[in-house]
């Protein structure tokens, strides 16, 4: 079947609204009427080929959430009309350890992306750029009531990257954890190490957004273009999430680690990251990184939100903004996380 798009056709290219093709309804697949597609600054790195080669024309997009419009004949778990989500995988080996333990984005086979991989039907994925996805119903996302399907969108991608560190190095109640850049992915940290009762600091490159960052749940907040925040902040946190989508001196950031801390890299960018063995050694550090979150992970960030109250600060734009959203992306002039409205694209 057909579906509107939105796509790049080369690494320079703007986006071009086309048409796509989405296969047939296989027995465990779940049918989606796209409403909302975040968007995430890993769209920007994979559509402009600084991760690798992609193909194109190129569909971007793993912050969805839409209505089921139709089910396949085995799918249990869901039926039409239910609120559902798809984040940044469709697809597992499902036997692996990694998979048979729930961290299916471990997959020792490597896990099927929602766009730039070949899925087990031979196919190129695409992605939530468009009015409609099918999905095998076991990585589709219960969104619960409570959460609005424009503001659930983050969820599926910056809100699970910041909540599988933050849960697997145990943030909480005592816990001092900062957080570098405040862009999507680190606005939705802030929230949820509040949430789970941490202390949170933001190291942000300047004072500009200070105000949001207090806003947002942090107790302080730094600039790290001031030298003075390295020597007041030493030897402070237990953790620190690290979501800047370019390269950053880590060494001079490990020295803000306790001894025994964690800096968990969750920002992706193409250069290589350089650390000093001596900042890791001398106070048993710890320099390590973390992937999305499985399946199951995902739901149960889903429903603490739900519980908890949190939800992205989010601007909604049109199909047609999309571009123009992407440039202020790469200036960090984003508060916190773009939407697209999917129903702009709908013909
Ligand atoms: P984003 O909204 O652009 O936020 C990144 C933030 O980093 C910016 O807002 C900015 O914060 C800071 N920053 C940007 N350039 C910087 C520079 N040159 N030096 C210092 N700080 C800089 O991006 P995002 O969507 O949150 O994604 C962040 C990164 O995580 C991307 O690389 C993305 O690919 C990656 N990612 C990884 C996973 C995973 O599974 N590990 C999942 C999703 C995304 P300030 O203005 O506050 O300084
Ligand atoms: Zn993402």
């Amino acid at each position: 079947m057909k579906a509107q798009a939105r796509g790049v056709l080369s690494k320079e290219s703007p986006f071009h609204a086309i048409e796509i093709e989405r296969r047939e309804l296989q027995p465990d697949d779940v049918l989606i009427e796209i409403q909302y597609c975040g968007i995430c600054h890993s769209d920007i790195h994979a559509a402009r080929g600084e991760w690798g080669e992609v193909r194109y024309p190129f569909v971007p997009g793993h912050e969805i959430t839409g209505v089921v419009s139709r089910v396949g004949t085995q799918v249990t778990k869901f039926k039409p009309g239910d609120r559902v989500g798809v984040g940044c995988m469709v697809d597992s080996c499902g036997e692996c350890e990694n998979c048979r333990r729930g961290d299916e984005q471990y997959c020792v086979q490597g896990n099927i992306q929602t766009y730039g991989s070949v899925d087990r039907y031979g196919q190129y994925t695409m992605g939530g750029y468009s009015t409609h996805i099918v999905v095998k119903e076991d990585f589709v996302l219960r969104i619960p009531d409570a959460l609005p399907l424009d503001k659930a969108a983050p969820l599926l991608c910056a809100g699970i990257t910041t909540y599988s560190p933050l849960r697997h190095w145990q943030a909480g109640p005592g816990k001092e954890v900062a957080v570098i850049g405040l862009g999507g992915l680190g606005h939705m940290a802030v929230k949820l190490a509040k949430a789970m009762g941490a202390e949170v600091t933001v190291l942000s490159q300047s004072l500009r957004k200070k105000e949001d960052g207090l806003r947002l749940g942090a107790k302080a907040y730094h600039a790290t273009s001031d030298p003075e925040t390295f020597r007041q902040l030493a030897g402070r946190f237990d953790l620190i999430i690290n979501t800047v989508s370019a390269q950053i001196p880590i060494t001079a950031y490990l020295g803000l680690l306790k001894t025994d801390g964690a800096l968990v890299n969750v920002g992706a960018p193409p250069e290589p990251l350089e650390v000093n063995a001596f900042a890791l050694i001398t106070q048993r550090r710890t320099f390590a990184g973390s992937c999305i979150g499985g399946i199951r992970e995902t739901q149960e960030m889903l429903d603490f939100c739900a519980n908890h109250g949190v939800t992205p600060e989010i601007e909604t734009i049109s199909a047609d903004e999309i571009d123009a959203a992407w440039e202020r992306v790469l200036k960090s002039d984003v508060r916190y996380r773009f939407v697209i409205d999917i129903s702009t694209m709908r013909k």
